[in-house]
């Protein structure tokens, strides 16, 4: 079995890009309209003009984990698929003296606006959006712990899922069967 994390509000108990976009760039992004979520996720990291420096001080003074994430990390080695950016995740992981595999975009820091690199060419055969499915492992099956709109597509290509917020509202429409989670010591516990 191979344990699949989406890392902002999942991981981390409030999107961290989100709050970072909200406290150094500009949140008036979020008004606005995009054909998709991969252009929505561009426009949101362009807003960005901070150093990789400030970023990384940002998120290790203020991104804050969930409960128990150091439990599934020493049982089941996870792996970290995130549509975020390393400058957010990796100084974060250090913090908490976690080693990790981590499978996100990665954008280039810039002074005019930080450009997103993402991790795939096109999109998505499935969802024809820029999404993390194309990132999770070969081996099956997979457990995968998500919360949002970034987690669908992925979701559904995995064996087992806990699911919380909007991803839950999105499974139980689609009338998938997940798992509800708050902490990951819900997580330990069902997979033990
Ligand atoms: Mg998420
Ligand atoms: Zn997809």
């Amino acid at each position: 079995m191979k344990l699949v994390l989406d890392w902002d509000g999942t991981v981390t108990v409030r999107d961290s890009l989100v709050a970072a976009v909200t406290e150094l760039g500009d949140p008036s992004v979020y008004d606005r309209e995009f054909e998709s979520y991969g252009e929505a996720l561009a426009a949101e990291v362009g807003t960005i003009r901070s150093t990789p420096e400030q970023l990384a001080a940002w998120a290790v003074g203020n991104v804050e984990i969930r409960p128990g994430f150091h439990e599934l990390v020493e049982r089941y080695s996870p792996i970290i698929v995130s549509s975020g950016l390393p400058q957010l995740i990796l100084p974060v992981l250090e913090r908490e003296r976690v080693a990790l595999e981590v499978r996100s975009n990665d954008a280039l820091p810039s002074v005019e606006g930080w450009r997103v690199i993402f991790r795939h060419e096109g999109v998505c055969h499935v969802c024809g959006d820029r999404c993390k499915r194309r990132s999770l492992p070969n081996d099956h099956p997979i457990v995968f712990v998500g919360d949002g709109w970034s987690d669908r597509c992925a979701s559904l290509a995995c064996e087992r899922v806990f699911a919380r917020t909007g991803l839950a509202a999105y499974l139980d429409e689609q009338g998938v069967p997940y798992e509800r989670y708050e902490s990951f010591h819900d997580v330990a516990a069902a997979l033990s």
